[in-house]
């Protein structure tokens, strides 16, 4: 892929350099010249856009929903229709000045720029961004993970010439296994404490609902219940057609009702004073965490579940290496790994040294979320 990338000096070169923006390209392009990294984020200067910029900018892309990449008080704010809903659920009807819905697939030109969405399997409107320009390519994923997940569009493989990772959980100890398999142990904990309530502690964005659509996979049919702080995104999936079986809130519900039953939490309720309400709670914690047993002990967790929605160090590199990239830029996580692994495979690897992007896996607070 990497041969792709011609040296300018042809006459192809040169007439795709004119329509390629308004920059005097002398020479040869190079990928840093269609994205590279600012304080406010990844910056397109052909395109004259930020890709989930971290402070206010004129124009901006947006991968998905999640706090630290999709932020208010943008411009023009371009991402999937799922990724808009969510904003305007999180921050209200003004979150930006102006929105435009993208599916994917769809081609957008913008300056000298062909942009297109693929499905990062990530969360619900979860995209990768496809940046071209000239004759290269580059696809920022965002956040990704290539295993199934009943809630959102399965992630696509684009081939590209610099593939821009996540690295989250970019070490070899990190394997998630079957989230499945860790569903089963969660209702095989409920069978056994009927007269517990089991607490699921899961980011309100994506895992949630994943956890939920998981569970009724199994054949679980009772009602599930909701912390407020999950509600309104729960509820928007729904609408976006995620079957969840019947769910209920938390609040007004006695205390005698939640014996037997799960209840679906953001991380930080879990260990809270609003546990009091439930029966005996056995608290679990879905994340690729807990993979890591004194994380769990940490945090106080009785039953951990090995549940993520990054890609894992297999999933990393296999898909690395499915891309057909020469190059690779690696952002929030592991980066010294995954540029090793890189390096030792062939490829051009670098860390991106990106600011202001957590792993919401660790980072959601109450502070977020609406209503207790
Ligand atoms: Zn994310
Ligand atoms: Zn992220």
């Amino acid at each position: 892929m990497a041969a792709r990338v011609k040296p300018a000096h042809d006459e192809e070169g040169w007439q795709a350099a004119k329509h390629c923006g308004d920059m005097a390209y002398i020479g040869r392009m190079r990928p840093q010249d269609i994205l590279s990294p600012v304080p406010a984020g990844l910056f397109c200067k052909p395109g004259n856009f930020h890709i989930d910029p971290v402070r206010p900018v004129e124009r901006a892309v947006i991968t998905h929903g999640h706090s630290d990449h999709a932020r208010a008080g943008h411009g023009a704010v371009l991402a999937t229709q799922e990724t808009l809903d969510i904003m305007r659920l999180r921050y209200g009807e003004n979150f930006a000045a102006a929105t435009q819905a993208v599916r994917y697939g769809e081609e957008i030109r913008l300056g000298g720029v062909a942009l297109k969405f693929h499905p990062a399997g990530h969360v619900l409107g979860s995209a990768q961004i496809a940046v071209s320009c000239k004759d290269i390519c580059i696809v920022a994923s965002g956040d990704y993970k290539d295993v199934r997940d009943p809630t959102c569009a399965p992630f696509e493989v684009v081939p590209c010439d610099v593939f821009i990772t996540e690295a989250t959980f970019g070490l070899p100890v990190f394997r998630h296994g079957n989230a499945t398999d860790e569903v089963k142990r969660l209702l095989a904990s409920v069978a056994l404490f009927p007269e517990r309530a089991h607490l699921v502690g899961a980011y309100s964005l994506g895992k949630a609902q994943r956890v939920i659509a998981l569970i009724r996979e199994t054949g679980y049919d009772a009602p599930i219940y909701l912390h407020g702080a999950v509600e309104k995104i729960t509820n928007y999936y729904q609408t976006r057609g995620v079957a969840l079986g019947e769910l209920r809130a938390v609040r007004g519900t006695r205390k005698s009702e939640l014996a037997g039953t799960i209840t679906l939490a953001p991380p930080t309720a879990t260990s809270d004073i609003w546990t009091r309400r439930f029966p005996d709670p056995v608290t679990t914690f879905a994340s690729g965490w807990m993979r890591v047993r004194a994380r769990a002990r940490q945090r106080g967790v009785e039953l951990p579940l090995v549940i993520s929605d990054h890609a894992d160090w297999d999933g990393l590199t296999a898909t690395i290496a499915a891309t057909g990239a020469g190059e690779i830029w690696v952002t929030h996580g592991q980066e010294d790994a995954v540029v090793h692994w890189c390096r030792t495979k062939g490829l051009a690897a670098r860390p991106l040294d990106l600011v202001g992007y957590g792993d919401e896996e660790e980072s959601e607070t109450l502070a977020e979320s609406e209503e207790a």
